[in-house]
C-alpha cells in the first residue's frame, strides 16, 4: 500500500474537478483528497482510480463515482462524533470518507468477501469501524439509534425498520427508484416520527438485495 506523489497529485485534480461540479463542502474535499482511493480498487483498475467514475470490485459490485460519494456525503452533513449506519460497506471506500470526517461508523455488507477485504483494508490504515456480515434490510437494533443512516445501494423503498432507527432530527440519505435509476433521497425524521423528504437528481447505483450472501 503506497501512495506516491503521482497518486496525490491526480488525487488533487479529482477533487479539483469534483468542486467544479458543483461540490462546495470544503469538509467533504478535504476527507476525498486525503482518503488513497486506489487503495480499495481491484488490481486491474488501480491506474484509473483517480477518474471520476465507478469500477467493479469483488462478487460482481462496484465501488461507486467519487462524485456520487461526495455527494451523498454532502447530503449527510457529517458531524465529529455522529454516529452513522452505512448499508453496504462494499470496497469500504465510503466508510474511510466518514471515519476521516470524524463519524463512529457501522456498516452492513451483504457479501462476506467484501465484509471481509474492506475489514481487513481499513483496520491496516488504521481506522476503526464496526463492521457486519448481514442484511442491510434489518438494520442494527441493537447500536441503534443513529444520527444518520446511508444507503449506498439502489432502493426500491426505505425500509421501515431503518426508519426506526434514527434518531429524531436525525436523517436517512438514499438512492430510490428502480433497478436502472434512483432519485437521490434525503429523508429527515421530525420530532412526530414523520419525515420530511427532500430530491436531489438522478444517480444509479448496483441494487439493494434482502437477505445476505
Ligand atoms: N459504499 C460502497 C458502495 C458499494 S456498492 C463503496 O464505497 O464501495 C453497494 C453495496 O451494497 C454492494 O457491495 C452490495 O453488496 C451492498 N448491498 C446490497 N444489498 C445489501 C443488503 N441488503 N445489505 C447489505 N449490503 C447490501
Amino acid at each position: 500500500m503506497v501512495d506516491t506523489l503521482r497518486d496525490k497529485g491526480l488525487r488533487k485534480k479529482l477533487v479539483d474537478s469534483l468542486r467544479n461540479k458543483g461540490i462546495e463542502d470544503v469538509r467533504v474535499l478535504n476527507a476525498l483528497n486525503k482518503v488513497p482511493r486506489h487503495f480499495f480498487m481491484d488490481s486491474s483498475f488501480k491506474s484509473f482510480a483517480y477518474s471520476d467514475k465507478a469500477f467493479p470490485i469483488a462478487s460482481g459490485q462496484t465501488i461507486s463515482q467519487p462524485y456520487t460519494v461526495a455527494f451523498q456525503t454532502k447530503l449527510l452533513e457529517v458531524k465529529s462524533g455522529d454516529k452513522i449506519l452505512e448499508i453496504g460497506t462494499g470496497s469500504g471506500y465510503q466508510c474511510a470518507i466518514l471515519l476521516e470526517m470524524g463519524a463512529r461508523v457501522y456498516s452492513i455488507e451483504r457479501h462476506r468477501e467484501l465484509f471481509i477485504n474492506a475489514g481487513e483494508l481499513l483496520r491496516k490504515m488504521k481506522y476503526n469501524p464496526h463492521l457486519f456480515w448481514g442484511d442491510g434490510y434489518l438494520g442494527k437494533p441493537s447500536y441503534a439509534p443513529f444520527d444518520k443512516i446511508l444507503i449506498t445501494a439502489g432502493a426500491t423503498f426505505v425500509p421501515e425498520t431503518l426508519k426506526e432507527q434514527i434518531k429524531a432530527g436525525g436523517v436517512i440519505v438514499a438512492p430510490v427508484g428502480n433497478e436502472k435509476t434512483q432519485v437521490m433521497t434525503r429523508l429527515t425524521k421530525l420530532e412526530d416520527e414523520n419525515f420530511k423528504t427532500e430530491e436531489f437528481g438522478y444517480f444509479s447505483f448496483v441494487p439493494f438485495i434482502k437477505g445476505q450472501q
